[in-house]
């Protein structure tokens, strides 16, 4: 059954679900997941471990994960260890964010979506404001937005996601182990209608409406020699995602850390997690993984802290000069014309012929408005 849970509709009245006492979450905890429940009822797998077949973002049916995958690491502000638990969820669900106190209960649950935002200085924060909320969000959102992953519990056991190697690399692992099923009920997705734009000092981001999915267009300007104008952009799809913007890792500036520090940010910060860069160098002794690093990234934040959108977005996001908090501002200013943007859903599945499948995807016939 698919219910607006995660979506903006209109009139929807707030984010959060009763995963706590109802859930699939519980049950997958006490099961191995969807596998664990004597195959996949309800789910056909189309991916692998091997990454074989590419599941287009905008093919027609929900997915979650097909078992559950953990990793374990470090958050990069806290500095505190944390263990991260992907587990799949029903069709509807979205991304719920649960954390679990040490005796493992659940003690937070947080629907992954805009209004769940309590802040993005230097990451996405979901919170509710009953206390300390769930920080640096947006490398795993963005891995599941990449990959077409609908719906999933992300339970954790600390305050932030664990940064990892800085980049989305080890969620797309994790993904990969876990595999990725179909459901039954239809995806939806929010339609861009129409232009919406915030600037802020020199800062610039839109959404338009865009008829081939979802893209993803920045541009950063640092007045720095390694950096300097960079200029990225992509339809995010998850072959384009996994290939170009997967393993872009974070970065920062030594002239920056004292005062990071100083402010309780970046405790966890090292070279294993942040690329880090002097006045002339990056002094990770590895280097670089793509030349223009920096300015991957900052796609892979902005599909992370646009896939808050509560479902994805069919339209193209520029952003000039931005970070997190831009991101956040233009997706706030498109929600909040409700003229601006809808609800579609996918077209119901067709029988396709052998061709069709041999040929790869169908291509993308949104159906009718929904909202
Ligand atoms: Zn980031």
């Amino acid at each position: 059954m698919f219910t607006t849970q995660g979506l903006f509709a209109k009139g929807d009245g707030g984010g959060r679900r009763t995963l706590l006492r109802n859930s699939s979450f519980l049950r997958s905890r006490r099961t191995q997941g969807l596998k664990g429940r004597g195959g996949h009822r309800e789910g056909e797998r189309v991916r692998g471990p091997m990454g074989l077949r590419t599941l287009s973002t905008k093919a027609g049916r929900q997915t979650t994960l097909g078992d559950r995958a953990t990793v374990a690491g470090i958050g990069v502000h806290t500095g505190l260890p944390v263990t991260l638990t992907l587990h799949p969820a029903e069709a509807g669900t979205g991304v719920t964010f649960v954390r679990c106190g040490v005796d493992g209960r659940p003690e937070l649950e947080i629907h992954a979506n805009a209004r769940s935002v309590s802040a993005t200085e230097l990451a996405t924060v979901l919170g509710d404001g009953t206390g300390p909320g769930i920080s640096t969000i947006e490398h795993i959102m963005a891995t599941l937005c990449g990959l077409g992953v609908d719906n999933a519990i992300v339970e954790l056991d600390g305050p932030e996601a664990p940064i990892m190697d800085g980049s989305a690399a080890r969620f797309v692992e994790a993904v990969d182990r876990a595999g990725i099923v179909r459901l039954a009920a239809r995806r939806r997705f929010t339609k861009v209608l129409k232009p919406v734009r915030v600037i802020k000092d020199e800062a610039l981001g839109e959404l338009r409406p865009y008829e081939h999915g979802f893209r993803v267009d920045v541009e950063i300007d640092f007045d720095h020699p390694l950096i300097g104008r960079q200029e990225f952009g992509l339809d995010v799809e998850p072959a384009s995602f996994r290939r170009e913007i997967a393993r872009a890792r974070t970065f920062g500036f030594m002239r920056d850390v004292g005062r990071l520090w100083s402010s309780g940010y970046a405790l966890g910060a090292s070279l294993e997690n942040t690329l880090v860069l002097s006045e002339d160098r990056v002094v990770n002794p590895e280097g670089l993984r793509f030349a223009d690093e920096f300015v991957r990234h900052k796609v892979l934040d902005a599909v992370g802290d646009l896939s808050l959108a509560g479902a994805p977005i069919l339209g193209a996001y520029r952003s000039v000069r931005g970070g997190h908090q831009l991101n956040h501002a233009v997706l706030c200013a498109l929600i909040a014309d409700p003229t601006a943007w809808t609800v579609v859903e996918a077209p119901a599945p067709r029988v396709r012929a052998h061709a069709d499948v041999a040929a790869g995807l169908v291509a993308p016939a949104y159906g009718a408005e929904v909202s």
